[in-house]
């Protein structure tokens, strides 16, 4: 009997009863939606805590004490819950994982069991109904709404944990849960503090209580904070975020863009200058032999991500842009229509077989009115690609949101099959827009062309 089908195992409680969660809130019910047991956890002990912090002096060894164990409880979460358990991002052994599950536990954010879960779903199903802490339902409720408000764990999307069911520190945690909580959370603060310097009380306020809640909070926030404020520098389809403040608050762990693109990796941050006390923790554990097997993405990948999301960026500016009217979607003009219309009075330009209208610009022509004006109703190719003045790349832009037609005969083949590759495949992007790079306008000829009557 090693496997069960307990997927679809009816429960006598599932079909006659809707869960509360699927439920409205109403005045009369609210107090059922609420998880009273995570309430007292995350809002009741803090709230003693503070009462208590008015009777109790705090002493500056305990203080130091408190800071020191909310590092090691916060880096549980981070090296040992989030990169070691969630993600696998690097191997430990046994007595770092039993010291990781100790001092996680004394963060009291649940079991690793529950929290890798719960995290391998986040990532999975990211900002939809199955992330349990989707940042779409409101910056609130992902940093502990999700927590203080019954959720039905049965709309949470499902992730394998089989690894997890097999490491005998993480089923040893589930199961002495409270005992982990109790002795790690409050006893060992409150012991240290006692034993050390007699500030037994104090140990339990600052270095227990208090420092609980500002673990929890400092942690929340990489559900919260980490998918609202910041840069998405390699993907920004979802909602993670990198942000300096997020790492300093949460140990290392703000850079989370980078993280779910690369959630094996051991580091969110891959800049040696970036705040990641978490990868420094699980690096130095390593040069102890207490680590190995550390996973990281090759930089190649890494920078693919980036450039390809720095081409997204370009392609929504791009789209923005007025590039004038593409070749193939203008009028065509026999010659000596244009040099009629130009004749009265129309500013028609012809310049590489594409005529533009320059009225409107004459009177700006940075090279003076005369100059412009002589290459009306003329063929001013040459003119304009060195004849006279080798135009820039910016003045060829210009130009082109002025074109109004292209000449028939001539260059008419030429222009058409320009006109072509304008259209191409190869230079639009995804979007559809049509890329022009620099020196690429099609009024622009590959060298200055020198004219006799030029100068
Ligand atoms: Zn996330
Ligand atoms: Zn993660």
């Amino acid at each position: 009997m090693s496997s069960k089908p307990d997927a679809s195992r009816p429960r006598a409680a599932d079909t006659k009863k809707v869960h509360i969660a699927d439920t409205q809130m109403t005045r009369q019910n609210w107090y059922k939606h609420v998880n009273w047991l995570n309430v007292t956890f995350i809002i009741g002990v803090p709230i003693s805590g503070c009462i208590q912090a008015f009777f109790v002096p705090l002493q500056l060894k305990t203080a130091i004490w408190a800071v020191i164990y909310y590092f090691f409880t916060g880096l549980g979460i981070t090296a040992g819950y989030h990169r070691l358990w969630a993600h696998c991002s690097y191997s430990a052994t046994l007595p770092m994982r039993i010291w990781l599950a100790l001092v996680g536990g004394g963060a009291v954010e649940g079991s690793i069991r529950w929290w890798a879960r719960d995290h391998r779903a986040h990532h999975r199903y990211t900002d939809t109904d199955k992330d349990p802490y989707s940042v779409r339902k409101g910056l609130l409720y992902s940093h502990l709404g999700w927590m203080v408000m019954k959720q039905n764990p049965k709309r949470i999307g499902r992730t394998d944990i089989t690894d997890l069911n097999e490491d005998p520190v993480v089923v040893w945690q589930h199961r002495n849960y409270i005992k982990v909580v109790i002795t790690m959370g409050l006893i060992v603060p409150m012991l240290v503090a006692g034993l050390g310097w007699g500030d037994w009380y104090g140990g339990f306020v600052y270095a227990g209580i208090l420092r609980i809640f500002f673990v929890q909070q400092a942690t929340f926030c990489v559900n919260s904070l980490a998918h609202w404020l910041g840069d998405q520098p390699f993907d920004d389809r979802n909602s993670p975020r990198d942000h300096i403040i997020t790492a300093l608050v949460t140990l290392g762990e703000g850079y989370h863009n980078f993280h779910h693109e690369f959630p094996s990796d051991y580091r969110n941050a891959i800049e040696w200058h970036q705040y990641d006390p978490t990868k420094w923790t699980i690096w130095t554990c390593k040069q102890l032999g207490l680590a190995y097997d550390l996973k990281q993405f090759r930089s190649n990948e890494i920078e693919k991500g980036r450039v390809q999301q720095l081409q997204k960026k370009i392609d929504q500016k791009r789209a923005k842009l007025d590039w004038g009217t593409p070749l193939d979607q203008l009028p065509v003009m026999e010659w000596d229509d244009y040099v009629e219309q130009a004749k009265n009075g129309r500013g028609l330009i012809s310049i590489a077989g594409v005529v533009h209208d320059v009225t409107d610009f004459i009177k700006d022509h940075p090279g003076g009115k005369a100059m412009i004006k002589s290459g009306l109703g003329k063929d001013a190719t040459a003119m304009f690609n060195g004849g006279v003045y080798y135009h820039s790349n910016g003045a060829h832009n210009l130009l082109s949101t002025m074109r109004v037609g292209v000449i028939r005969g001539g260059g008419e083949v030429e222009i058409w099959k320009r006109a072509q590759k304008e259209n191409s495949e190869y230079v639009r992007d995804e979007t559809g827009q049509r890329i022009i790079r620099a020196g690429q306008q099609v009024t622009k000829m590959p060298e200055p062309i020198p004219t006799a009557d030029a100068a």
